[in-house]
Formats: structure tokens, C-alpha cells, sequence
């Protein structure tokens, strides 16, 4: 039995002091059995987050990492200082930094081996674009990013892996994928697994949906065959609103 995973993406959102305010209003509340809880939270957050969660079984997550140890790239956060720090969970290859900080499918994949030689669990996003979408390219395009995602690894780092299907036309837009038609991706990405690794390898792998999942429909996602979880960006802020979308994991 794959675990739900609800991750919530803060994007670049909240200063320390409300980072930190957040979890006392979440704590032993958006902590169900049976479903991981982790807030990735922009950088400057995650020493306090770390803090905060002690003694909770919420985790914390980055947003993004470097794939070097350390060296000479100013501005840069690597795997190594994240795990330092405690924190658990990296996203990789998010829309918004493929589309605004020039990554590449080769860069995801670098990151991805970096993170798992620190023992982080990377959130892996694929996903496509309206145009693509509407010219009957989705899977493809899904299966082009996991597959070159996944470069390298061997079948049992793949199963560590959490790969968030985020189709792009639904990030922030209200316009969400219908629970079905994410499935359908969703299970076609987890037969691209399948194809590269096997069945068992496969049917390890949590594979996510994002793109405006709300308190009320994460249940209907998450009810279907292939959707293990859901990584939430706007919906996530509210404490109240994160609350509801562990609860309804
Ligand atoms: P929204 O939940 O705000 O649509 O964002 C989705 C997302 O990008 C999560 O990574």
C-alpha cells in the first residue's frame, strides 16, 4: 500500500514569524495516521520549520537544490545543507522554475540524484502546457520528463521517488483537472515506471496531483485508482484550509 502524501508548496510565501504561527495552528491537527504531512517552504523558513515540527509528524520540505555538494555558485542551496538542517522532502523540476529559471530535464535529473545521495525524498514535477494538452501531447510530454527524470537511477532509488503530475494550465488557475483525467495520466506515468523498472517498482512510486486542489475536492483525487496525494500551492497557506486537505487524505 502506496502512503498519501500531502504536500503543501508555499512557493515564495511567508516570513519566519509566520512560517513558525502557521504550525501551532496546524499541530496535531494536520497529523492523521496513515498520511504524510510535509510543508515545503522557501529557504529562509526551513531552519524554524524544523524546529517548530519537532516532536510532530509533519516534515519539511525545500523547494529546490543544487545538485553540488558546495562550490563556487552564489546563490545556490545543495543537498548537503538541506539535510543538514533536518529537512526531509525537496521539489524538483517545478513548472514555475522550468518556466522562469530556465530548468531543463537534465538539471531535474542531476538534482534528483542529488537529492537522493543526501536521503531526501524528491517531489519530482511533470506536467504539461494548454497548448500542449490541447494538441494531444500530454502523455507524451509527461512521459519525455519522467523518463528523463529518472535517468540513472537504479529501481529501488526509483521507488523513493514522489512524482507530482501538475498539469500547468491548472497551477493557480481554479481550473482544475477532473479527478478522472488526472488518473488517466497519473496511471499511464506510473506505466512509464513500470516500463523503465517493472511493475513492483511501479506500484511503489507515489505519484501526486497539483494544480488548484482545494479542501473540497482533494477527496475525489484522492479516492481514484493511481493518485497517491497532492501537492497544493495556494490552499496550502491557510492553516485551516491544510488542515482540511490532510484530513481529507
Ligand atoms: P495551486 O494549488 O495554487 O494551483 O498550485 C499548484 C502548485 O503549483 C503546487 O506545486
Amino acid at each position: 500500500m502506496r502512503k498519501p502524501i500531502i504536500a503543501g508548496n508555499w512557493k515564495m510565501f511567508k516570513t519566519v514569524s509566520e512560517a513558525v504561527a502557521f504550525v501551532s495552528d496546524v499541530k496535531g491537527k494536520a497529523e492523521i495516521d496513515g498520511v504524510e504531512s510535509v510543508i515545503c517552504a522557501p529557504f529562509t523558513n526551513l531552519p524554524a520549520l524544523v524546529e517548530a515540527v519537532k516532536g510532530t509528524s509533519i516534515k519539511i520540505g525545500a523547494q529546490n537544490l543544487h545538485w553540488e555538494d558546495s562550490g563556487a555558485y552564489t546563490g545556490e542551496i545543495s543537498g548537503a545543507m538541506l539535510k543538514d538542517l533536518g529537512v526531509t522532502h525537496v521539489i524538483i523540476g517545478h513548472s514555475e522554475r522550468r518556466q522562469y529559471f530556465a530548468e531543463t530535464d537534465e538539471t531535474v535529473n542531476k538534482k534528483v540524484h542529488a537529492a537522493l545521495k543526501h536521503g531526501l525524498v524528491p517531489i519530482v514535477c511533470v506536467g504539461e502546457k494548454l497548448e500542449e494538452r490541447e494538441a494531444g501531447e500530454t502523455k507524451n510530454v509527461c512521459k519525455v520528463q519522467t523518463e528523463a527524470a529518472f535517468a540513472g537511477l537504479s529501481a529501488e532509488q526509483a521507488a523513493g521517488v514522489v512524482i507530482a503530475y501538475e498539469p500547468i494550465w491548472a497551477i493557480g488557475t481554479g481550473k482544475s483537472s477532473t479527478a478522472e483525467d488526472a488518473n488517466e495520466v497519473i496511471a499511464y506515468i506510473r506505466s512509464v515506471v513500470a516500463g523503465l523498472y517493472g511493475q513492483s517498482t511501479a506500484d511503489a512510486v507515489r505519484i501526486q496531483y497539483g494544480g488548484s486542489v482545494k479542501p473540497n475536492n482533494v477527496r475525489e483525487y484522492l479516492q481514484q485508482s493511481d493518485i497517491d496525494g497532492a501537492l497544493v500551492g495556494g490552499a496550502s497557506l491557510d492553516p485551516a484550509s491544510y488542515i482540511q486537505l490532510v484530513e481529507g487524505a
